[in-house]
């Protein structure tokens, strides 16, 4: 059998962030729109530091208006929710996203239920989780939803197919569930307490692992001609203190002799996440001006 298909998620998310710079520039020339995504980070995290660093570059890239807000780490709940209501009044931001995680003394439900939903542009508000369940048109987790993208780029037919997700997070595995259920495929979610894991992975024939274990999922676990995501981002200390490696929740190597198609880590979904922000940013912007996002 010959090696899988490999999902360029690099590729791909470039190909929708230009779609979205298409987008925002019609909205301009023909609504004088400029769609604004607003970004608040709390404390010093480096990782987030760092994720909040690229949003802003991506989205100011795409044409957007990117609005930036640092709040020291030992900021108040009250302050925080201070700075969400500004947000959500403030008609130049159509998309709010508040960088988790936050702070210990910060009650991170509280924050994301008291973003508008309209704005919440990362998806986790229970307004748009509770429209995903339903069917209804919200605003789509962003990760899960690259993984969306991803298995319609890669051809994979979703229509009646066993789909496992294992992991069963507010901000992937439940939705991206749900995202399947959407798309007719027969949907298993997976999680800590699975009886038979391997076993329940191999009649998949869409796979999507989103566990955070590094290399968990082993190439005898997938079915052959199977489509596999692995949204796992793992960090493997390299034991001489060298550069650390990253490294999915897949057995990559074993994994892509068995599957017809896979996305490699890094380089699949990691991409994905930033370029679908953006694309339910311009989302937000158009349901908010009561327009239709332009066909570009
Ligand atoms: P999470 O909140 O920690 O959830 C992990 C899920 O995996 C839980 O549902 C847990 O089950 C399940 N799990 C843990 N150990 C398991 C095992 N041995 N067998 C089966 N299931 C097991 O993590 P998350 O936020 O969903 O993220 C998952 C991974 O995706 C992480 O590596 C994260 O870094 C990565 N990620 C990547 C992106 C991206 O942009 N590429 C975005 C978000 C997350 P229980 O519910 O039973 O505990």
């Amino acid at each position: 059998m010959t090696d899988a298909h490999l999902i360029d998620g690099k590729a791909i998310a470039a190909d929708v962030r230009a779609t979205v710079a298409r987008q925002v520039s019609a909205l301009k020339d023909s609504h004088g729109l400029t769609p604004g995504l607003a970004v608040v980070l709390v404390g010093e995290d480096p990782a987030s530091q760092i994720y909040v660093r690229n949003k802003g570059k991506q989205t100011i890239a795409a044409g957007m208006q990117s609005f930036e807000f640092k709040l020291p780490a030992d900021t108040t709940q009250e302050d925080l929710l201070a700075q969400v209501a500004a947000l959500n009044a403030d008609p130049d931001v159509h998309g709010i996203l508040v960088q988790m995680p936050l702070p210990g003394q910060l009650d991170e439900n509280a924050v994301v239920n008291a973003i508008d939903p309209d704005k919440d542009v990362d998806g986790l508000h229970p307004v748009n989780a509770g429209r995903l369940s339903l069917g209804e048109e919200g605003l789509v987790a962003c990760t899960p939803q690259g993984c969306m993208i991803l298995l319609e780029r890669a051809g994979a037919e979703l229509e009646g197919a066993n789909a496992v997700v294992i992991g069963r997070s507010k901000l992937v595995g439940k939705p991206m569930a749900q995202l399947l259920l959407g798309a007719n495929a027969t949907v298993t979610i997976a999680h800590s307490r699975t009886r038979d894991l391997a076993d329940v992975c191999r009649g998949a024939d869409v796979l999507v692992a989103a566990v955070g274990r590094p290399e968990m999922v082993r190439g005898d676990w997938i079915k052959p001609g199977a489509t596999v995501i692995d949204v796992g981002m793992n960090r493997l200390e390299a034991p001489d203190g060298g550069k650390a490696k990253l490294v999915g929740d897949v057995a990559f190597d074993e994994a892509k002799a068995v599957a017809r198609a896979i996305t490699p880590v890094p380089g699949g979904v990691g991409p994905m996440t930033i370029a679908c922000l953006l694309l339910n940013t311009v989302t937000a912007a158009c349901r908010q001006a009561g327009i239709a996002v332009p066909s570009v």
